[in-house]
């Protein structure tokens, strides 16, 4: 049975009121290079649209600052010092970096944000043409190395170590951009919940629109109209990290675009990840790291952790899952 797992984001129903007779809005809008969905419950039209483009301004806010492909961002300069200078940069990054190489230690640098030297290697926007050899994986992979993204708390400064590093925060922004978008969303006198959704990666808080509340549907790719499970949620996130999102093909071999630091090449192993935990941060971040980590050690990190539960789809179609997690089954 060929299963991939979709999360699907809680089936909106129309902009109906629900009985407190409140405003549901919803926004569809392209940022940091995804399909967002940002959705408030609030008081009334005009309290739901404030909130629904707080939270958008301040995604796009984030981009400005974590992008690298935007030559103007700090993340950029970061990258261009590699090996050559600290570069000062605002408290929030630093911050954002600091909570990253926090991952790398909890996940022994599974997860590691100086990944992105290998996207000189591994492009997965349909430009590759061969397939890289090992010696240019293996020249690569020398420049990953969390340790030496150096933080100097005092004059708030990041330094990349070596020439040829570079950092990306393509396994934990999106999850950052929920967290913040909902925190501002959530602070509006009025609005009463939310949902932020940035292509699957979500988190929802407070009143739904709907009476059951936030239900997150679980689908079967074969055919998207069939549910798998799903799961009833409240204040909490949900993230997917899965192998068809990003992949090239080489000899019909599928290699997806999580990177595991460790042999410089794509994971191997499973093909989605769903993570649940309260924090859209920490999930981003939680479900790369179990795709690096296989889902033997991925399973038993989670199962660690309180509050947190996965659900993985190996490539032989297997459902694995954390001890607690509660998918509900039709
Ligand atoms: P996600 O969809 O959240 O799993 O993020 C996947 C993205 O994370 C990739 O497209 C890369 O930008 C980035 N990435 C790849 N490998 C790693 C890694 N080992 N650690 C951190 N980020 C990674
Ligand atoms: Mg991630």
């Amino acid at each position: 049975m060929r299963i991939l797992l979709l999360t699907l984001a809680c089936l909106w129903s129309g902009l109906s009121l629900n009985a407190q007779s409140r405003s549901a809005q919803k926004k569809v809008i392209k940022l940091m290079g995804c399909r967002f969905e940002v959705t408030a419950i609030a008081d009334n039209d005009t309290i739901a649209w404030q909130a629904i483009n707080t939270g958008i301004a301040e995604i796009e806010r984030i981009e400005r600052l974590i992008s690298s492909w935007d030559r103007q961002s700090q993340t950029s300069a970061i990258n261009r010092q590699a090996g050559i200078a600290p570069v000062s940069v605002d408290q929030e990054l630093y911050d954002l970096i600091f909570r990253a190489k926090k991952i790398s230690k909890l996940t022994q640098g599974a997860f590691d944000i100086s990944f992105a030297s290998m996207d000189r290697i591994w492009r997965f926007d349909g430009s590759m043409e061969t397939m890289p050899t090992p010696e240019q994986i293996q020249k690569a992979r020398q420049f990953i190395n969390w340790e030496k993204v150096l933080l100097d708390r005092q004059n708030l400064t990041v330094f990349l170590q070596e020439k040829g590093m570079k950092i990306g925060f393509g396994a934990i922004g999106k999850g950052y951009a929920a967290n913040r978008a909902k925190q501002l969303m959530q602070n509006i006198p009025g609005v009463h919940g939310g949902l932020v959704n940035a292509s699957g990666d979500l988190i929802c808080w407070g009143e739904s629109h709907q009476p059951e509340g936030w239900t997150v549907k679980v689908a079967d790719p074969k055919d998207k109209h069939k549910v798998l499970g799903w799961l009833q949620i409240a204040d909490m996130s949900v993230v997917t990290s899965g192998d068809y999102e990003r992949f090239v093909q080489f000899e019909g071999k599928r290699y997806a675009h999580i990177i595991d630091p460790r042999t410089g090449y794509p994971t191997t192993g499973i093909k989605s990840v769903t993570l649940v935990c309260p924090d859209a941060e920490l999930a981003d971040a939680l479900a790369t790291s179990v795709f690096v980590l296989g889902y033997d050690a991925g399973l038993n990190l989670i199962n660690q952790l309180n509050g947190v539960e996965c659900l993985i789809v190996t490539d032989d179609d297997e459902l694995l899952s954390s001890k607690h997690l509660q998918l509900n089954y039709y």
